[in-house]
């Protein structure tokens, strides 16, 4: 089994169209595959049909943007109904949020001297909905204020930086909650990256489980290595079930590349071992 159960096409932030994501899976050896794009089930349909021309086992995917005591937290769903009103009401008012924000990092930029964000960001994408840091970042590149996407982020966008505005995402419940309506499983995306202290980590996955998460990335390529074994002794500690996923954003942008991640602890109870 070579499962990779997140990563991004074009309805999102990623620079490939849900077909040719999911014929690239296919081609390096993924056995299951999920799409989860951020904050849009919108890619799904010609995913899971490229999926089964190619003989790829699909699950439908989403990635919700939460806010959590001020810190941005990332939720997975995994093997949701995409049809689900609930789900696909709390997506539309966060996609919303994101087209204000939008317009409030191109202010920021602009106030450090660099115009035309807002259009620059737009030509990255076709949906304004969907627009995220990432097509900012793009823009930023393109004009060469960075070498590349991921230095961007040294420099811009982030805290303290030009172009970052504070944000409010969905709060942790509701998302969880969401999720749990479109009869799916709860993932806590990449805990590694979020810089909380460890009474702050307990506390973010109590709260997660009791709306009703139940999973966590261990194996993910927005962790360094050294981190697979700090969350999979989480995993055990609180009896979630473990998921792996590259987080692969485009060729040439993802420093982890699709299905080429190690296998998850072997003791660990995987987030698929029922599908
Ligand atoms: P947003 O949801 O609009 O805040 O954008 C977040 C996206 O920006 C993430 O999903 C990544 O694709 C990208 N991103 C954030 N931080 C970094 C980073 N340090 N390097 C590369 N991409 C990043
Ligand atoms: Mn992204
Ligand atoms: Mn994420
Ligand atoms: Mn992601």
């Amino acid at each position: 089994m070579n499962v990779d159960l997140h990563c991004h096409s074009t309805a999102s932030d990623g620079l490939l169209a849900p077909a040719a994501l999911v014929e690239r899976a296919h081609a390096r050896g993924v056995t299951m595959f999920a799409l989860t794009d951020h904050d849009v089930v919108g890619g799904l349909d010609e995913a899971r049909a490229a999926a089964r021309t190619c003989g790829l086992r699909f699950i439908d995917g989403v990635e919700i943007s939460v806010s959590w005591r001020g810190t941005t937290i990332h939720v997975v769903g995994l093997n949701i109904d995409p049809a689900n009103d609930a789900l696909r009401q709390g997506l539309v008012l966060v996609r919303g949020s994101r087209v204000r924000r939008a317009h409030r990092i191109a202010e920021s930029l602009e106030a450090a001297g660099i115009a035309g964000g807002f259009d620059g960001a737009m030509a990255h994408l076709e949906n304004p909905e969907i627009v995220s840091r990432t097509h900012f970042a793009r823009f930023l590149v393109e004009r060469g204020y960075a070498r590349d996407v991921r230095s961007v982020f040294h420099h811009y966008l982030v805290k303290g930086k030009p172009g970052y505005v504070p944000h409010e995402w969905a709060a942790l419940g509701d998302a969880v909650a969401w999720i749990l309506a479109a009869g799916g499983v709860a993932v806590i995306a990449h805990p590694g990256r979020y810089k909380l202290s460890r009474p702050e980590l307990r506390e973010l996955i109590a709260e997660f489980m009791q709306h009703g998460g139940a999973g966590i990335e261990v194996v993910t390529g927005s962790h360094a290595p050294e981190q697979y074994a700090e969350f999979a002794a989480i995993a055990r500690e609180f009896g979630l079930l473990a998921s792996r996923g590259s987080d692969f954003h485009g060729p040439g942008e993802s420093k982890v590349e699709l299905g080429s991640l190690p296998q998850l602890p072997a003791d660990l109870q995987p987030v698929w071992r029922d599908w």
